[in-house]
């Protein structure tokens, strides 16, 4: 059992907690950045095989370091992971890895307490960017009275089409993740993709036209949309040209929100109105659930 004390101690290695770990550098303060996983920048090597990320190159670098790509360029999920861990090498941050915080108290006297294991550290300041990645899934609660033959693999545990039986596939939940899903998976699987509808940015990416709009989209999104709210609202975690084209891709659907039906013929319906042509009983059979 060990004991170490630092004056700040950053939890996560992502984006956020890398970027605090450079500021108190330039300021010249000790830290240390623990983190759970093996190597920085995992999170994003876990993630499904075509991601790429929704931010040109030129939104998603960190501070003292561009990312390392034509500013108009959409980062690959693995150039992001290497961009992370390369920042973390070219700025000499101090970060632990396998290093996972199982708790954190306040002690009476001031500071904290973080617990590893059998090991502890303590701090004067505690900085929790632990982010939102790999949080517990949230998994409806009708996924639980389908059919034993419908696979429910949730969005965190998919990589690529290949992993799906043939056959139907819905998608449920249709923000990021959701849409990119159905967008990938419409060409070899008839596809419906089931969500609220949460608005389109209204040009396509990798379009002049598209470089021309971020910058407005971007002011609307952080200082219009968000006027009075202390974090992103609805209208602003809009679906990218991405989600446009998706909608319009040959072998796939759309539906509004899900809700569960009554018995184990019929799991899952569709709201009155919307159409009924995959999501009937014969279409939930055969089908594969993503959340
Ligand atoms: C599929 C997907 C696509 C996305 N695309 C984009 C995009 O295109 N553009 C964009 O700007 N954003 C995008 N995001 C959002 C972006 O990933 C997050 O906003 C960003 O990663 C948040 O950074 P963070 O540092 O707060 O957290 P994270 O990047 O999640 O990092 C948190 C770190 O904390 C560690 N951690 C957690 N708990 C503990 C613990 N108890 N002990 C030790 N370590 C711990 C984790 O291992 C992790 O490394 C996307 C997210 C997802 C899921």
């Amino acid at each position: 059992m060990t004991t170490q004390h630092i004056e700040t101690l950053i939890i996560g290695a992502g984006q956020a907690g890398l970027s605090t770990g450079y500021h108190l550098r330039e300021l010249g303060r000790p830290f240390l950045i623990v983190d759970g996983n093996d190597r920085v920048g995992d999170n994003w090597r876990r993630q499904w095989d075509t991601l790429r990320l929704y931010t040109p190159a030129k939104y998603s670098g960190l501070p003292g370091q561009p990312f390392p790509l034509d500013g108009w360029a959409f980062p690959h999920k693995d150039e992001v992971a290497d961009y992370l861990e390369t920042y973390a090498l070219h700025w000499d941050l101090s970060v632990r890895m396998s290093t996972r915080i199982d708790l954190l108290e306040a002690r009476p006297e001031g500071g904290y307490t973080a617990t590893i294991g059998a090991d502890t550290i303590t701090c004067d300041n505690a900085v929790v960017a632990t982010g939102t990645f790999r949080r517990t899934p949230y998994i409806p609660a009708f996924a639980g009275e389908l059919g034993p033959s419908i696979r429910q693999p949730h969005s965190s545990e998919y990589r690529r089409p290949g992993q799906l039986r043939p056959g139907k596939v819905l998608v449920v939940g249709a923000s990021h993740s959701g849409t990119d899903i159905a967008y990938e998976v419409a060409p070899t699987h008839e596809t419906v993709l089931c969500g609220r509808d949460c608005g389109e940015i209204p040009v396509r990416m990798e379009t002049r036209r598209f470089r021309a709009a971020y910058p407005l989209l971007a002011f609307a999104a952080r200082h219009v949309l968000t006027r009075g709210r202390d974090r992103p609202c609805r209208r602003t975690r809009c679906r990218t040209g991405r989600h446009r084209r998706c909608v319009r891709l040959p072998g796939l659907a759309r539906h509004g929100r899900l809700r569960a039906g009554r018995g184990p013929a019929r799991p899952i319906r569709p709201r009155r109105g919307a159409a009924r042509t995959a999501c009937g009983p014969a279409g939930v059979a055969a089908a594969q659930l993503t959340v």
